[in-house]
């Protein structure tokens, strides 16, 4: 570790470095060990930099944007954590397109959208993570997906090149991506948007967000849907339908007010979620013969 801590230090400022830093303090869920180092790059030459130290020293690297959907390990994540939040989230507005950094939250976006009357940006303002991991999620909601809006995403493969990916090339799915696939880093995004009316948008946006607080435990620590949908079915129903509503293990339960939300009720572990999402898969499984795939991102020292 003394190597690549040396090498971090000659390429961000020390304000940007952090030593064994709490996960729970960088995730939605608030559950997660520490990083053994976590840095905060404020430019694409830092962060190409950071990530060819990474490789040079055989260090492994984690990106995180706002750790919305994401569980980590109690035992912390191994090696570096290169966060791309507030550092790293320019936006700017040209015509009806948005390009903004890989850090930008969604309701910053949003918010930018509004203020330059764009409309089609509204599906994606309540989603409470960036544009990188929304890209890398095919993010989702209310009939949107970052699919109908992405014109162009810069990223950075492994080695260090960046280009920008066409729409034709992003393979987006249902939350799933090249990128994700390939495990390149995203950087940018430009958004097609359209000129639209901002009453209209605002009063969208805030339809939305009422339904949002409606259904979803939000007055709890979560990671958003904890699993997929699997085909044809949802998966908050058959865990519903389970008779699963409100089981818990250790401080992790199955939200009363939506079963696709694992919640953490005030002092969970990873492994309690672990072995929560565990169970609940083998009961619906049993039951429904349905095998429900993790929307979470399981990561960490095993
Ligand atoms: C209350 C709640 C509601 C939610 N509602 C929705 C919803 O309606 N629809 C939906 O789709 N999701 C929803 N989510 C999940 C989550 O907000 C989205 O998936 C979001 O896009 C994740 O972005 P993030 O920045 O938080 O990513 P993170 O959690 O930080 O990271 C997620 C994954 O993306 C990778 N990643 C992040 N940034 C980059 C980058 N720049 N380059 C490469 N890899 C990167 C990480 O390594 C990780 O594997 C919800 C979550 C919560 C807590």
């Amino acid at each position: 570790m003394e190597k690549i801590e040396a090498l971090i230090r000659e390429i961000v400022p020390e304000s940007s470095i952090y030593f064994d830093e709490p996960m729970k303090q960088h995730t939605s869920f608030r559950i997660g060990g520490p990083a053994d180092i976590m840095v905060k790059p404020s430019d694409v030459k830092q962060l190409k930099a950071l990530c060819a130290a990474c490789r040079d020293t055989g260090t492994p690297y984690t990106i995180l944007g706002n750790g919305s959907n994401v569980l980590v390990s109690d035992a912390g994540i191994e090696g570096v954590v290169i966060l791309l939040l507030d550092n790293f989230a320019r936006i700017r507005v040209e015509d009806n397109i948005i390009t903004a950094q890989a850090g930008a939250l969604l309701s910053q976006i949003g918010n930018t959208a509004l203020r330059h009357s764009l409309a089609g940006f509204e599906f994606a303002c309540g989603i409470p993570g960036t544009l990188g991991g929304a890209c890398i999620m095919n993010a989702g909601a209310y009939g949107g997906e970052m699919k109908d809006v992405l014109l162009g995403v810069t990223a950075m493969d492994e080695s260090g090149n960046i280009r920008e990916y066409e729409p034709h090339e992003m393979q987006l799915g249902y939350r799933s991506s090249r990128f994700a696939k390939e495990g390149l880093i995203v950087l940018e995004a430009r958004l097609q948007l359209q000129k639209g009316n901002a009453e209209e948008i605002a009063a969208c946006t805030k339809d939305l967000a009422a339904r949002r607080r409606e259904k979803q435990p939000l007055e709890l620590p979560s990671a958003g849907s904890t699993f997929k949908r699997p085909e044809g079915c949802f998966a908050g129903k058959l865990i519903m339908d389970a008779g699963l509503r409100g089981f818990s293990v250790g401080g992790a339960a199955v939200s009363e007010k939506h079963c696709g939300f694992v919640v953490n009720t005030g002092d969970a572990t990873a492994a309690d979620v672990l072995e929560l999402m565990h169970e609940v898969s083998e009961r619906v499984n049993k039951q429904f013969g349905v095998v429900l795939e993790p929307e979470v991102k399981i990561i960490g020292r095993k």
